[in-house]
């Protein structure tokens, strides 16, 4: 990063995002991509592309879109968001198919299907490759785009042993993330064809997204992308075991069998709340963030090693004990 050739990326002049931004597009079987600072950023510039004032977008009622974004689809587009709830986060043609809207003067415009691969609220859970291929010939047949938050994807393909553009090709347009599982400080991309890309420019620029020599972070971007795919594994490896560990006890309401990937939802079975149990975590060095009532994630990553998961273990189970 410190010897990252720079320039102005607002004039498209900065050779370090262009080199990330075409190993990015490569890599998910799209056209061309665009690098933007958040993950939050990427799933509202591509909405915005993919959109007019008035449409309606059918996703999960988990989404990131729907509950982590500040109700941003709504407010920078103008547009609704059509939620369904389903089991493990996973849509199918016969949940969709009743939500797409007839032509009628009084209705919304279905324009978007949105699916999130890993589901983050799911638990890191994976749609199987035919799922999402029976939803994007829904889409096609009714002339929908199809759209993924992939802020996570490279841990589903680590989990399906895919190439992740065998995931990533089938959609329109695709949101990925570079600082989640991959461990770069900074940074995510939106990726669909050249001329998507092109008004996607605008709208990231429109939202205070146009960086200069930003070149910095993008270099921190490739590196993840070239060194830190492979090791998606071992990150799942590690939170199966703390799952594990943890479930042993019998002191959580889990499920070690339905953690795929790199997440880990934990039940609390006591009264204490999961903003308390969060709270008495950290003042023992265990970072984990409450997830709704009764239930807390932790997330495996980069800089967490086996002896941590082991720690992590000790620490959690102790403080469940004091609150028997
Ligand atoms: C984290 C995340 C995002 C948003 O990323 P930020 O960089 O925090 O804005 C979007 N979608 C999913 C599924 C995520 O997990």
């Amino acid at each position: 990063m410190a010897e990252a050739e720079v320039g102005d990326d607002v004039f498209e002049g900065d050779p370090t995002v262009k080199r990330l931004e075409e190993a990015a597009a490569g890599l998910l079987g799209q056209e061309a991509a665009l690098f933007v600072p958040s993950g939050t950023m990427a799933n509202q510039v591509a909405l915005r592309m993919l959109t007019r004032a008035g449409d309606e977008i059918i996703c999960e009622v988990g989404a990131h879109i729907v509950n982590y974004e500040v109700a941003a689809a709504s407010v920078l587009s103008g547009l609704q968001l059509s939620p369904i709830e389903s089991p493990g986060g996973i849509l199918t043609p016969e949940m969709v198919e009743p939500r797409i809207r007839p032509e009628n003067i009084h209705h919304p415009n279905t324009s978007v299907i949105a699916l999130e691969n890993t589901h983050n609220r799911a638990g890191g859970n994976v749609y199987p490759l035919e799922a999402i291929w029976s939803l994007r010939e829904l889409a096609r047949t009714r002339g929908l785009q199809f759209y993924l938050d992939g802020a996570r994807v490279w841990n589903a393909a680590a989990y399906l042993e895919v190439p992740v553009s065998e995931i990533t090709s089938r959609f329109d347009a695709v949101s990925v993330c570079f600082s989640k599982g991959l461990g770069a400080p900074v940074g995510s991309a939106v990726a669909s064809t050249r001329e998507n890309i092109k008004t996607a420019r605008r709208i990231r620029k429109m939202f205070g997204g146009g960086m200069r020599q930003v070149g910095i972070i993008a270099a921190g971007a490739l590196y993840a992308l070239e060194n830190n795919l492979e090791r998606l594994i071992d990150d799942h490896r590690r939170a199966r075991v703390l799952a594990e560990n943890l479930a042993d006890t019998g002191l959580f309401e889990m499920a070690p069998k339905s953690v795929l990937t790199n997440i880990v939802v934990i039940g609390l079975k006591s009264q204490v709340s999961e903003i308390e149990f969060c709270s008495a975590l950290e003042s023992r060095g265990v970072l984990l963030v409450p997830f709704g009532r009764a239930r807390i994630r932790a997330v495996a990553h980069l800089d967490i090693g086996d002896e941590d998961i082991d720690e992590a273990s000790r620490v959690i189970i102790d403080v469940a004990r004091s609150y028997l």
